[in-house]
């Protein structure tokens, strides 16, 4: 390494004073030299006021520190050890764990990197972590090395019914040299042979049933002092089986958390997947006439019958239960209208009711959907047609329904899919077994992304009910009794769902 000349400090020193752009004097190649573990590499430094600058990334890999850097925000978080550091180009305070410290410079941001003076580098470490480090300005060495520590750092974390000490080792500790003494409402923690970071574990900031932190060092053992705010039922130390660690859990008389708060909150949970309200979606309506099937069979007026069954049935059987209809008459309703209106009165379930169409007059048979926005092939020519019903709304009501509205709207649905698959599985497992009597048959619980169940906030399925293209199912399909049955099944698995659902919680 060259030592600095004078000409060298004079021309930085102007070059600070006269805010000359740097590359023109000091960028060059300079490089000094990190040492860790006695493996050296170089990094790039630039001079400022005297201060030697570096980056912390070439400080971080040098180092074996992880780090992020947000260049928006400027900020670097580094990850030594057990501290996270955060530095914010241009700001003398950093963040160190869980404290904000002031520190004598500033971070500057160069090169969409942060750099840092390697004095202040050296003095955050050194005073705040169990690294050590020094910078030797002169032959521009900088060297990383660690305390002769074994204990570095402690965690406090509250718990329901207590207190849980984390303190952190990198020397395994036998049982008989660990002691737990409490006196006074103070607990030591002894332990022999231990070496430990006395000024962070005492910078520690206490919380939960903590109020104080004392560390202390003598010649072969330590201490660590927590002084608690309540009396203590228990105390169990624990060499956690995945490290060095030692776990100390203290249980106290009355829970720290308002046990009537956290009842309530669960309460307010369980009361959530309540299906206290249930919203029935006869497909189609007015203008918008659904499929048209065998003898000019009209969709609309084979599912709006149904779902008014289905109202009835789920009001008799599950007495309590509110139904919201998105239709009772024969009127049109835009879909996204119809998840609204689901939302709007906070329903739990959305049954969306259809009758299936196909050119193959053959196809038969009836098929539970579940909203997904991954592409299932057998769906398709069912997606297609179902989302039709948007060529009856305005240009400027279609626009709903594209690219990114589409994507954010499904995965908003993502908490209910599993819910969803669910219901849609014992809707069909009823209806087969139900309507087998009448010669339909079953196609199976299908994905597929239905507008009409976009949007909705609760768990939701369409079902399609049979085909009305064919002969056969348009005539069953136009029958009473078949609505009836085909009411009363789906019904059986809202039933089956809401018992297996809400005896889950
Ligand atoms: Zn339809």
């Amino acid at each position: 390494m060259i030592r600095r000349t004078f000409l060298d400090r004079l021309l930085s020193f102007l070059s600070a004073l006269v805010f000359l752009p740097f590359s023109s004097f000091a960028q060059g190649n300079r490089y000094l030299t990190i040492i860790k573990n006695g493996r050296k590499s170089q990094a790039p430094y630039f001079e400022k006021f005297g201060q030697i600058y570096i980056s912390l990334v070439d400080f971080a890999q040098s180092g074996d520190f992880g780090f992020y850097t947000n260049e928006d925000r400027r900020k670097t978080v580094l990850y030594a050890g057990r501290d996270k550091i955060k530095f914010t180009a241009g700001n003398s305070f950093i963040v160190l764990n869980d404290r904000i410290l002031q520190v004598l410079g500033e971070p500057v941001w160069r090169e969409r990197e942060i750099w840092i003076p390697a004095d202040l580098l050296v003095s955050i470490f050194n005073e705040n972590t169990v690294h050590v480090m020094q910078f030797d300005a002169d032959k521009k060495i900088f060297s990383i090395g660690a305390k002769n520590v074994n204990i570095a750092s402690i965690q406090i974390s509250t718990k329901s019914n207590g207190t849980l000490l984390h303190i952190y080792t990198s020397k395994q500790f036998e049982r008989k040299n660990v002691h737990l003494k409490l006196v006074n409402n103070w607990l030591y923690v002894e332990i022999f042979d231990a070496k430990l970071d006395v000024n962070s574990i005492n910078q520690k900031v206490p919380s939960g049933l903590v109020s104080e932190i004392r560390a202390v060092q003598f010649d072969n053992s330590a201490s660590i002092a927590f002084k608690l705010r309540k009396k203590i039922v228990t105390r169990d130390l624990v060499f956690d089986p995945d490290s060095t660690d030692l776990l100390i859990s203290l249980r106290t008389e009355e829970p720290l958390v308002d046990q009537q708060s956290e009842k309530k909150k669960l309460d307010d949970q369980k009361n959530d997947w309540k299906i206290h309200t249930i919203v029935i979606d006869p497909g189609h309506g007015g203008k918008d006439p659904g499929a048209i099937g065998y003898g000019r069979l009209y969709e609309k007026n084979i599912v709006l019958p149904v779902a008014l069954k289905l109202g009835k049935e789920i009001k008799k059987r599950l007495p309590g239960v509110k139904v919201v209809f998105t239709r009772k008459t024969d009127v049109f309703i835009p879909l996204y209208q119809r998840t609204k209106i689901a939302n709007e009165h906070n329903g739990k379930l959305f049954i969306s009711l259809h009758c299936n169409w196909n050119p193959n007059k053959k196809a038969r048979g009836f098929e539970t959907f579940f909203l997904s926005a991954d592409k299932d092939s057998r769906a398709r020519d069912v997606v297609l047609k179902e989302n039709e019903s948007i060529n009856f709304e305005s240009k400027k009501e279609q626009k709903r329904y594209q690219g990114v509205n589409f994507v954010l709207a499904t995965m908003a649905q993502n908490a209910f899919i599993k819910h969803s698959q669910y219901l849609a599985t014992v809707v069909q497992k009823a209806m087969t077994r139900k309507l087998s009597s009448i010669e339909m048959k079953s196609r199976g619980v299908k994905q597929g992304a239905f507008w009409v169940m976009v949007g909705a906030t609760m768990p939701n399925i369409l079902v399609e009910m049979g085909f009305i293209s064919n002969k056969h199912e348009a005539r069953t399909l136009k029958r009473s009794a078949t609505h009836t049955k085909l009411a009363s099944a789906i019904c059986d698995g809202v039933v089956k769902y809401k018992r297996d659902i809400e005896g889950a919680m």
